[in-house]
């Protein structure tokens, strides 16, 4: 199998600096674009080459593809905060809508033949059955969510009339940090749970709220599939494997584990880490919360040469903790 140059867009941020560990561990050429706009610099090692700038930048994108000789593109860059979407939809459609055109656009132009998009379960809305089936209705409840589907349309529409094969893959609940310490969730503003629960166990906040506890679940609080960020990036390498391999073939797959968790089974994880319980304080519900969302992953199974690595709840729940305690001591 050869291991074409890959462009990672989003590169120095949460889950694409850990896409480029894993493209590196494997032995791919790898080259970041980012525009810093989210992401930090030092999550990206030294000794991959790094462009400041933006994916819109079709100048400047194009340069990169000569210059490293880009056969293959992982999309991360973007914005992801679902309320911040609802606020500011124009900037949703312009970061994660426009941009990727702009990108999409500047490959085909420079014959790239392989494109990894990063999707996320956000384009199932409020699903009416768990666990979420790929082919199940895409009825996005916010402007993020929307943002995304109409990209995945896209490359399902360009893809068919120019010569490159495109993976879209939906994530579920990515959580924890590199196993060997070397990136993990920076966290200017966290929204999300295990993130917020890490800071809350080593001092940097004072409880966790528990949004919502009169959900339609066994505790009544949400139901999430969480995936570690690790075993999320070697499903992206396993994709750029099959997409290079089928160059016939598109993807389009759920990245979960298919494993529903409540928030009060994750926060008990954390207790289990932490040895002293992180305080809860009991909440109202969050607007635009689903009570579950769980990936049907056999497709997943089925089509990656990918198996979790990392999959039980402890495991997640130490690594973002072992992360937290090395953003401390920075
Ligand atoms: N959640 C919570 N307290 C927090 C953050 C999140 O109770 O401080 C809940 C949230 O309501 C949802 C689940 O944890 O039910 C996962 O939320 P997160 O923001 O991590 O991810 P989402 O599923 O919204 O993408």
């Amino acid at each position: 199998m050869s291991k074409v140059p890959v462009l990672v867009t989003g590169g120095a941020g949460y889950i694409g600096s850990h896409a480029v560990l894993a493209l590196k561990d494997g032995g791919w050429p790898v080259v970041v674009v980012d525009d810093l706009s989210n992401g930090s610099r030092e999550l990206v090692p030294d000794e991959v080459p790094f462009h400041d700038g933006s994916v819109a930048d079709g100048a400047l994108v194009t340069r990169i593809f000569a210059e490293h000789g880009v056969e293959a593109i992982m999309h991360f860059a973007g914005s992801i905060v679902v309320p911040e979407s609802v606020e500011k939809p124009l900037d949703y459609y312009r970061n994660n809508t426009v941009a990727s055109h702009a990108l999409v656009s500047a490959a085909v132009a420079a014959d790239v033949r392989h494109i990894l998009f990063s999707s996320t379960a956000a384009v199932y809305g409020a699903p009416e059955r768990v666990p979420i089936d790929e082919d199940d209705p895409k009825l996005p409840i916010n402007p993020y969510g929307a943002s995304k589907l109409m990209t995945e349309r896209m490359l399902e529409d360009a893809a068919a009339a120019h010569p490159f094969n495109y993976g879209a893959l939906r994530y579920f609940n990515v959580a924890g940090a590199d196993p060997q310490g070397r990136s993990g969730q920076v966290g200017k503003g966290s929204t999300h749970l295990i993130k917020i629960a890490a800071e809350a166990a080593v001092g940097k906040r004072d409880h966790v709220a528990v949004f919502g506890t009169d959900y339609p679940t066994p505790d009544g609080t949400c139901i999430r599939d969480y995936i570690h960020v690790s075993d999320l990036a070697a499903a992206h390498v396993a994709a750029l494997e099959l997409l290079t391999e089928r160059p016939d073939e598109n993807l389009v797959v759920n990245c979960g584990y298919g494993k529903g968790l409540s928030v009060l089974e994750v926060l008990d994880s954390i207790d289990r880490a932490n040895g002293t319980p992180v305080r809860r304080e009991f909440a109202e519900r969050r607007a635009g919360d689903p009570p579950q969302l769980v990936a049907s992953n056999a497709r997943m199974l089925d089509k990656l040469e990918w198996r979790p690595a990392y999959g039980d709840i402890d495991t997640i729940v130490r690594d973002a903790l072992s992360w937290e305690h090395t953003l401390l001591e920075r």
